[in-house]
């Protein structure tokens, strides 16, 4: 079923959102592709939906056409605040909307579960915080995430760091922080043509699901310290790129049974949890 709200245009028209760039905004307007990203996230009967910034509502307006619970959202730009008032009520409330910049946002404690209910999140991100929000939900420490999965889109170059595979140019940080506990796919493609006004690069819909652990006693903060100092000087081998470490990098490397002349980008992810569980016992 779709809404009788009026087309993206004519909201964006009526309530003056001319896209600013200074916010990273870049609006669907195609309800038909936002109910398509929506469906990506899955089952939304039972899900309290977490939007970052949902701007003039068209994604918005496509979760909760695909039946989302509750949809909760946090937008920066003020001048979207009264459109998305348009949706709450075309809605019957399913829609809260707070004004505020999402980086600094406690999620659990905005989403208020009352019982039961999967915290998915699912966000066209803005291009300038869309890496560093999603840095934020897959370091937590404590790896019980509040959140049963994560639809995201990205420009198309970020999604394919996410998801790639070692021996790739695409493959480092991010793909390591995403696949050694979670599982990560690229779902949807997004020309640049869909947006309003279109970008410079094509975009792409990620989602994941968070897993266990490839190996549950790495700490998160050891692994990040191994992958960044790694990559950091991707085409060093390691026994030279991890001397910055505060061990011996060759004496981590051979306890974890890592080859000294491997480069970052061929190491496999088991092999960058392994080197975290041997620098974090060496620590401790
Ligand atoms: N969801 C809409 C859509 O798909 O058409 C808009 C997506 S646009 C790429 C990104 C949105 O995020 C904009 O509405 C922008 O104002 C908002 N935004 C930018 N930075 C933000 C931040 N730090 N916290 C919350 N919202 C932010």
């Amino acid at each position: 079923m779709s809404d009788t709200l009026p087309p993206l245009r004519e909201v964006i028209r009526e309530f003056d959102l001319r896209a600013k760039k200074s916010f990273g905004q870049n609006f669907l307007l195609d309800l038909n592709l936002t109910r398509k990203i929506a469906r990506v996230a899955g089952d939304l009967s039972d899900s309290i939906v977490y939007e970052v910034g949902p701007g003039p509502g068209g994604l918005t307006r496509g979760l909760l056409a695909e039946g989302a619970k509750r949809v909760v959202a946090v937008e920066m730009d003020a001048r979207c605040l009264p459109a998305l008032a348009q949706v709450s009520l075309a809605y019957d409330a399913r829609l809260s909307v707070f004004q505020g910049d999402a980086l600094e946002v406690n999620e659990t404690e905005l989403l208020a579960p009352q019982g039961g209910e999967k915290l998915r999140i699912v966000s066209n991100l803005p291009y300038n915080v869309g890496t560093l929000l999603l840095i934020k939900w897959l370091t937590l420490e404590d790896w019980k995430p509040w959140f049963s999965s994560l639809t995201l889109m990205f420009q198309r170059e970020v999604a394919e760091r996410i998801v790639a595979k070692p021996g790739s140019k695409a493959y480092g940080r991010l793909s390591v922080l995403a696949q050694w506990r979670g599982k990560v796919k690229i779902a949807v493609n997004v020309p640049a043509a869909a947006f309003t006004p279109p970008p410079k690069v094509a975009s792409a819909v990620i989602h994941y699901e968070p897993c266990a652990p490839m190996d549950a006693a790495v700490k998160q903060k050891d692994l990040e310290l191994v992958v960044e100092r790694a990559f950091g000087q991707r085409r060093k081998m390691l026994r030279a790129s991890l001397k910055s470490l505060p061990v011996n990098a060759l004496d981590l490397l051979a306890e974890a049974g890592i080859r000294e002349t491997s480069r970052a980008e061929d190491l496999s992810v088991e092999e960058f949890v392994r080197l975290a569980r041997v620098y974090g016992k060496t620590r401790s």
